[in-house]
């Protein structure tokens, strides 16, 4: 397994006290799984925000290595920052086109996903034929023509788009009605569009099996490591995994209070490992041990993880200090400069998302830039 250098983008990677490791390899089998459940389909992969944190610049060659050669971004900047890294790819651009990114989506190759009425009329009036997508919007009120606007569009004597795509609202729930419907609204626009690609099918929508296919799936999160389908056990490989070093180990009596508010109150004696992370870092304050009035799935927050051995979070954390009860480990298990892992083969990104009160792709996306950063493949 090649690993590469530890980096960080400002200062020294040795003094870093949180760390993350970033499996490309994980990242690699992930996309071969979706593309197998892609059925006929071709598999694309959304890396907006980084590559949901992961890192743009080295996951979307990765991929594009595999096979990959359709890319889903959120807006031009990200389409810029790509396209030297992957020259041959088709970059889409999520969040349309507009005057200001207009010289951007043309300077570097990008096919922008007109999302109105008045961007198609912008783009079409103005890209001389260049290449775009079309978004119907079938059932989220967010992005996209409606299918009335969309079947306009095809016979007002446009250039027909390249992709016409929509996207699901509830795919996660494999059973919500609204599946089915999105899916019979997208199929009825085929014959408006002769010819041209279709693709709706996020990492969840690609569960939902063949209709959902069409000629082009979209996954994101579970390339990344997420669960597809709320709540189920992920079959994905963990790509992320985070750390934090323990900078002190301290003992307390029971009795005593930990952390702001004096929100937890120890009943034992204990042994403490203070880290060197905190919701800068993305490890979110709603995973506190105490104190979380909104977190009900989880009352007792979030776990750290130490050879196998589980600690949980006491008290409240704090911007660059988050404490772990270590009583329970033997004696020595851990001590200062030791790492606490956070995320990855032993806490999955469900889990840890889930005692912070949030979603995966929130949790990766939040990852803060005080992270040493390494890859291995
Ligand atoms: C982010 C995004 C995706 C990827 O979704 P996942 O749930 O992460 O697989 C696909 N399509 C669109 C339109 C998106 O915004």
């Amino acid at each position: 397994m090649a690993s590469f250098p530890t980096t960080l983008e400002h200062g020294s990677a040795s003094a870093a006290t949180t760390r993350l490791s970033i499996d490309l390899g994980a990242l690699a089998e992930n996309w071969r799984t979706m593309r197998d459940l892609s059925g006929g389909a071709r598999c694309g992969a959304a890396v907006k925000a980084d590559a949901y944190g992961t890192g743009v610049d080295r996951a979307a060659p990765r991929l594009a290595r595999e096979g990959c050669r359709d890319f889903f971004v959120a807006d031009a900047n990200e389409g810029a920052r790509l396209r030297p890294l992957l020259p041959e790819a088709r970059i889409f651009i999520l969040n349309g086109v507009f005057e200001g990114s207009f010289a951007q989506t043309l300077a570097h190759d990008l096919v922008p996903i007109v999302n109105s009425p008045e961007q198609a009329a912008f783009w079409c009036g103005n890209a001389d034929g260049r290449p775009y997508a079309l978004h119907v919007d079938t059932g989220m009120n967010r992005l996209g023509l409606t299918p009335e606007q969309a079947v306009r569009h095809s016979e007002g004597g446009a250039p027909a788009p390249s992709l016409l795509m929509s996207h699901f609202a509830c795919a996660d729930e494999p059973g919500h009605p609204l599946n089915a419907r999105q899916m019979q609204v997208f199929s009825g626009l085929r014959d408006c569009f002769p010819g041209v690609e279709m693709s709706l099918a996020n990492s969840a929508g690609i569960h939902l099996g063949p209709d959902a296919h069409h000629d082009l799936t979209r996954p994101g999160i579970a390339l990344y490591g997420g669960a597809p389908v709320t709540g189920s056990v992920t079959p994905m490989r963990p790509v992320v995994t985070a750390e934090a070093q323990v900078l002190v180990v301290r003992q307390a009596k029971a009795g005593q209070t930990v952390s702001y508010g004096a929100a937890h109150q120890l009943t034992r004696d204990s042994r403490i490992a203070v880290c060197g992370i905190g919701y800068a870092d993305g490890f979110h304050r709603s995973a506190s041990g105490a104190g979380v009035p909104l977190r009900s799935a989880v009352p007792q927050g979030a776990y750290g993880a130490v050879g196998g051995l589980r600690v949980p979070v006491i008290g409240k954390i704090t911007m660059d200090l988050t404490m772990f009860d270590i009583t329970d480990l033997p004696e020595g298990a851990i001590g200062a400069g030791d790492w606490i892992e956070l995320l990855g083969p032993a806490i999955s990104l469900q889990e840890a998302a889930t005692a912070a009160g949030t979603i995966g792709y929130e949790l990766l996306t939040s990852l803060g830039r005080r992270y040493a950063r390494s890859y291995r493949d």
